[in-house]
C-alpha cells in the first residue's frame, strides 16, 4: 500500500513568547504619562474662580504666570502655618488679569517655560525609541535573532564541538540496518589511515532519512561517541538567521574549526530547513536560506575527501531537498532510519526502561505487540509517562497498568497525528502487500521480493512490498512490463477477493500501473490496434520543470489511446486477479504471518513459498 500519508511537519521549537517587548512599552507608556505630568500639569489645587475670588479679596501675594499656570504664593495674614501657602491654577484667556493684579498691587512674572527639552523628546527620540522597538519587535518574529545588533557575525551562535559524548551504538536499537551502515563511518573515523592509505574515498556526507522520532539525532551522536570524536552539531533553523550573511558566516566559522579539529562530525540536524529546492521562492532573489545552502555546498566541496571531517545531516523530508545536495561528494550517501518492527520496539524498551524500576508482571514483548507505528521516541516516552505515573501513584514499581494506560496517552497523541494504524487497517494492509507480493513471486520476470512490511514507513507508505531487480536493466520487453503492471495491481485485487471491498490504499498502485500502461501505448509502440507509433515525445524535463510540449495527435486517436490503455489494464488485472483466486489459501496464511511479525523477509518468504508449493508445483506464466 503505497498511500501517501503526510508527516506532520515537525515544528520548530517555539521559542517562549518574548514579555520583553510589553515591558518596553509599558515602560515607555509610563515614561510618557509620567513626563507630561511633569512638564504640564493639568489644573490646579484651586479653581481660577477660586483665584479671582482670592484677588479680589487681596490675599494674593505674587504670582508667576505661565502659558499654561498661574501659580502664586498667599499674603501672610492668611498663613495658618509657617510655610507659605501656595495655589496653583489653570489659566484661562483673562484679558483683565494684568489690570487686576496690578489694582492689587499683586508682584506679578510671566514665565518662560523652557520646552526645548520636552519637545526633543517627543519629536524624536520617543519615535524613534517606538520606531525601534516596532522594527526589533517584527523582525525577532521573523527571523528569530536574538540579542543586540552588535552581536551578530561570527562570536554567535559559534559552534563549540562536543566532546566525549557518551553515546554509544548499545543505546540505539531496532534500527540495525542503519548502525551496519554508519559502522563504516565509525571505523574511518577511527582508523582514518587504514583507508587514506589504499587510496580510497571516504564517504563526505551521510544523510539520515527518517521519520521524526526515529533517531536520527541518537544515531549521530552515537557515531560521534562510538569513534570518540569532536561532535559538532548545528540545527538547519538555527543556521536560518535574520541578518543577511550570518547564516553563511556561521557555516564558514563551523567548517573552519571543524577542519582543525578532524577528525570530527559535523551533524546538520532538519537539514530540509536549509536544504529546500532553491529558486522556489515565488517572488524571487537569493534569500537567506539560499545563501546559506550555497555556502554550506562550496565548503562541503571545499575540503578534501579525506580532510577526516564527515558531515552528518538528519531530515524527515527528502523529496524537499535541493538535488545538488544529493550530488556525489556531497551527502551521497542515504541512510534510511526506519521505524522498527517489532523486534526493533522490544529492544528500544529494553534500553530505555533501564533505569526504571519495573514490575515482575511487566511484559516488554507484548508492549512492543501492542505499539506498531511507534518510533523510539513514542516508546522512550511510554516508559517515562507510566514512570510519572507509578511516581504519582506512590508506587513502588512501574506496573502494566501504568504502562498501558501511558500506552493510550501516547497514542491519542499519535492518532492526532496520523501517525498510528488501527487494527483493521493493518489487516487490510497486510492482506495488500501479499497480494503484492505473491503475484511477484508467481511471475518468471518480476523482481524479486526483497522484504514485505506492514510498519508503516514515515515519509511514504502504511507498509510496502520491497522489490530489488537481480541485475541491472536497460531494455524492458512487454511481458515484463505486463507483469510489472500485475505486481502493481496485486495488492488491490487481494483486497476485492479477501474482503470483497476495497480501499484507498491502492491508490499510488493504480497510478503507476496506468502510467506503464499509457507509456507501452504511446512511447513503445506496443499496442496491436495502434501499431508500432509513438505519439509523444518523452516528455524532456526542461530544468526539472516538466514542460507539457501539447499533444500531436487527433482527438480521436486520443480516444483510441485511452481505450488501448483500458484494454491493456484490463487484461493484465483479469490475469492477476486468475493467479491469485488460486492462491487464496496460500494469501490468507502469508497475510496472518505477516500481521504476525510485521515483516517477512526475502529468505522468510522463500521457505515459507517453498514449503506451500512442495505438493502442487504449478508455475502460473501470465502472459
Ligand atoms: P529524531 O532525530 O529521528 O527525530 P531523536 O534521535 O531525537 O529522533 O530521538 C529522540 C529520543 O527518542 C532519543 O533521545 C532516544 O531517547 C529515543 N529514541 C529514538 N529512537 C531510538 C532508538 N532507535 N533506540 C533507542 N532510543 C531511541
Ligand atoms: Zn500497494
Ligand atoms: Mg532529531
Amino acid at each position: 500500500m503505497d498511500q501517501q500519508k503526510k508527516e506532520p511537519k515537525k515544528e520548530p521549537a517555539k521559542k517562549p513568547f518574548n514579555l520583553q517587548i510589553w515591558y518596553i512599552l509599558i515602560a515607555a507608556f509610563l515614561f510618557m504619562s509620567l513626563s507630561s505630568y511633569l512638564f504640564n500639569p493639568v489644573g490646579g489645587n484651586i479653581s481660577y474662580s477660586e483665584f479671582k475670588s482670592l484677588l479680589k479679596d487681596g490675599r494674593v501675594d505674587s504670582c508667576q504666570i505661565t502659558s499654561s499656570l498661574i501659580k502664586g504664593t498667599l499674603r501672610a495674614d492668611d498663613l495658618r502655618s509657617e510655610k507659605k501657602q501656595t495655589f496653583v491654577t489653570a489659566r484661562v484667556d483673562d484679558p483683565d488679569l494684568v489690570k487686576e493684579l496690578e489694582a492689587q498691587g499683586v508682584q506679578y512674572a510671566g514665565n518662560y517655560e523652557n520646552t526645548w527639552l520636552q519637545q526633543f523628546l517627543f519629536t524624536w527620540i520617543l519615535p524613534i525609541g517606538i520606531f525601534f522597538l516596532i522594527w526589533r519587535f517584527v523582525f525577532k518574529k521573523m527571523g528569530g535573532a536574538t540579542g543586540s545588533i552588535m552581536s551578530f557575525g561570527k562570536s554567535k551562535g559559534k559552534i563549540y564541538a562536543q566532546e566525549d559524548l557518551k553515546f554509544s551504538f548499545d543505546d540505539v536499537a531496532g534500527i540495525d540496518e542503519a548502525k551496519e551502515e554508519l559502522q563504516e563511518v565509525v571505523e574511518f573515523l577511527k582508523t582514518p589511515h587504514k583507508f587514506t592509505n589504499l587510496g580510497g574515498r571516504i564517504p563526505k556526507g551521510v544523510l539520515l532519512v527518517g521519520a521524526p522520532g526515529t533517531g536520527k539525532t541518537l544515531l549521530a551522536k552515537a557515531v560521534a561517541g562510538e569513534a570518540g570524536v569532536p561532535f559538532f552539531s548545528i540545527s538547519g533553523s538555527e543556521f536560518v538567521e535574520m541578518f543577511v550573511g550570518v547564516g553563511a558566516s556561521r557555516v564558514r566559522d563551523m567548517f573552519g574549526q571543524a577542519v582543525q579539529k578532524a577528525p570530527c562530525i559535523i551533524f546538520i540536524d532538519e537539514l530540509d530547513a536549509i536544504g529546500k529546492t532553491r529558486g522556489s521562492n515565488p517572488i524571487g532573489g537569493h534569500d537567506e536560506r539560499e545563501q546559506t545552502l550555497n555556502q554550506l555546498l562550496v565548503e562541503m566541496d571545499g575540503f578534501g575527501a579525506n580532510a577526516g571531517v564527515i558531515i552528518m545531516s538528519a531530515t524527515n523530508r527528502p523529496e524537499t531537498l535541493d538535488p545538488a545536495l544529493l550530488r556525489p561528494g556531497r551527502f551521497d550517501r542515504q541512510v534510511v532510519v526506519d521505524r522498527p518492527d517489532l523486534h526493533g520496539r522490544e529492544a528500544i524498551l529494553v534500553i530505555h526502561s533501564k533505569g526504571v524500576k519495573l514490575d515482575k508482571n511487566v511484559n516488554l514483548k507484548s508492549i512492543a505487540a501492542m505499539t506498531p507505528g511507534f518510533v523510539g521516541a513514542d516508546l522512550a516516552n511510554i516508559i517515562n509517562e507510566a514512570a510519572l505515573l507509578a511516581a504519582r501513584r506512590s508506587k513502588e514499581t512501574v506496573g502494566m497498568s501504568e504502562i498501558e494506560e501511558a500506552i493510550e496517552r501516547v497514542m491519542a497523541g499519535l492518532e492526532k497525528k496520523k501517525r498510528i494504524i488501527n487494527k483493521q487497517e493493518k489487516e487490510i494492509v497486510a492482506y495488500h502487500e501479499c497480494g503484492h507480493a505473491l503475484v511477484a513471486s508467481f511471475l518468471k520476470t518480476a523482481d524479486k521480493v526483497k522484504k514485505i512490511s506492514i510498519v508503516p514507513r514515515g515519509i511514504a507508505a502504511l507498509g510496502y512490498t520491497l522489490q530489488l531487480p537481480t541485475e541491472d536493466r536497460y531494455l524492458m520487453t512487454k511481458v515484463e512490463l505486463i507483469e510489472r503492471i500485475c505486481v502493481f495491481l496485486g495488492g488491490r485485487i487481494a483486497e476485492e477477493i479477501i474482503f470483497k471491498d476495497v480501499s484507498t490504499g491502492a491508490q499510488n498502485d493504480l497510478e503507476k500501473a496506468s502510467e506503464i500502461a499509457r507509456r507501452m501505448v504511446k512511447y513503445y509502440g506496443m499496442s496491436d490496434k495502434l501499431g508500432i507509433m509513438t505519439f509523444e515525445p518523452e516528455n524532456k524535463s526542461f530544468l526539472g520543470y516538466g514542460m507539457s510540449t501539447g499533444k500531436e495527435y487527433s482527438e480521436e486517436t486520443a480516444r483510441e489511446i485511452d481505450v488501448e490503455v483500458k484494454k491493456i489494464i484490463d487484461d493484465t488485472y483479469t490475469k492477476a486477479r486468475e493467479l491469485l483466486e488460486n492462491k487464496k489459501p496460500m494469501l490468507i496464511k502469508l497475510a496472518k504471518i505477516l500481521m504476525e511479525n510485521e515483516v517477512i523477509e526475502e529468505d522468510e518468504l522463500r521457505k515459507f513459498l517453498d514449503k506451500e508449493k512442495e505438493g502442487k508445483i504449478d508455475e502460473t506464466n501470465v502472459n
